[in-house]
């Protein structure tokens, strides 16, 4: 199929990208990496009046260093963390999350922004920056907020973004040294869209135990305290020989999550996560 008839406008600005927004009388819909969008205004399953390209904003694109966490614009794509555009103080986190999205020409081009704002629950930013505890900075005429990646994406392919809003950046904690961390993507050939996610995060020096559990057909599980998942206890080697399959069942309980396959698959994703965070 083709995409309905649409506009077509190239945002300077952050300001530019506003005005355009806030244009009255149709479905104005974001244009980033196209990597999501594209599909759909192919299926209609979008049919905007209006396409806003962001891709030329500058803030879009910067990648700013706050001290202690790096702030990167919405723009900034896989390939850019994939390859070390983005410096590197996550411990390899971020790296091994981009250069496991998809293939190479999906990640050239598709953005961490985009990633997240289409929300797609398989996708692997919203539980990768989840897991590192990164807040999106959203940005509209009103003003900026920060929202926690965890609270952004409230259910499958639903956010918390107003209509006038839209995501600038994402700031992300840096890691110490010390950090010890595990991101397990179940996908049955290597680049597709994950099945289940695990994810683990230690860092001592930031007193940081942290869980994700992604990839659930709905916004991922995050604990801020990951112990009672490995039956209350603190990160150690063996961790992932004491993972809690009953907590982890009571968890997708409360989310609603009656998937067999995502069920079984969830503790094994979770417990090859804490295998990776234990040995590294
Ligand atoms: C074949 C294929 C395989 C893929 N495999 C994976 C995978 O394994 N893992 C994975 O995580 N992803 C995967 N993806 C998705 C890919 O990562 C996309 O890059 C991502 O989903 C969307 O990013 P984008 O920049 O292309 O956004 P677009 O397609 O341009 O936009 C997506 C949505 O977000 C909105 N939007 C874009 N930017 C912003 C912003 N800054 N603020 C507010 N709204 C915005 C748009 O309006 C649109 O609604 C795959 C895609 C394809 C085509």
């Amino acid at each position: 199929m083709k995409p309905v008839a649409f506009d077509y406008e190239r945002a300077a600005s952050l300001s530019d990208a506003a005005s355009l927004l806030a244009r009255t009388g149709g479905f104005v819909k974001l244009l980033a990496g196209g990597q999501s969008l594209g599909p759909m205004l192919n299926l209609r399953l979008a049919q905007p009046d209006l396409l806003i390209d962001i891709t030329s904003i500058p803030e879009l694109t910067a990648i700013i260093d706050g001290g202690d966490h790096l702030e990167i614009g919405a723009c900034v794509t896989h390939s850019d963390i994939e390859d070390g555009r983005v410096p590197d103080h996550f411990g390899g986190l971020l790296r091994q999350v981009a250069g496991r999205i998809a293939y190479r020409p999906v990640r050239n081009r598709g953005t961490v922004g985009g990633s997240l704002a289409h929300a797609d629950p398989a996708a692997d930013w919203i539980s990768a920056l989840s897991l590192i505890g990164a807040d999106a900075v959203l940005w509209s005429q009103r003003g900026v907020r920060t929202v926690a990646v965890e609270n952004l994406v409230v259910s499958s392919f639903t956010t918390a973004l107003a209509a006038d809003e839209l995501i600038r950046g994402v700031r992300i904690p840096k890691l110490s040294p010390a950090a010890r961390w595990g991101f397990f993507k179940f996908s049955q050939k290597a680049g597709e869209f994950a099945h289940t996610i695990g994810g683990v995060l230690h860092d001592p020096a930031r007193g940081v135990f942290r869980a994700v559990l992604g990839a659930i057909e709905t916004a991922p599980i995050v604990l801020a305290d990951a112990r009672p998942l490995f039956g209350g206890s603190a990160f150690d080697s063996g961790i992932a020989n004491r993972i809690d399959r009953e907590a982890i069942a009571r968890l997708l309980d409360g989310k609603n999550v009656t998937d067999d396959y995502i069920r079984s698959l969830a503790p094994v994703a979770l417990k090859r996560a804490a295998i990776q965070a234990s040995a590294s």
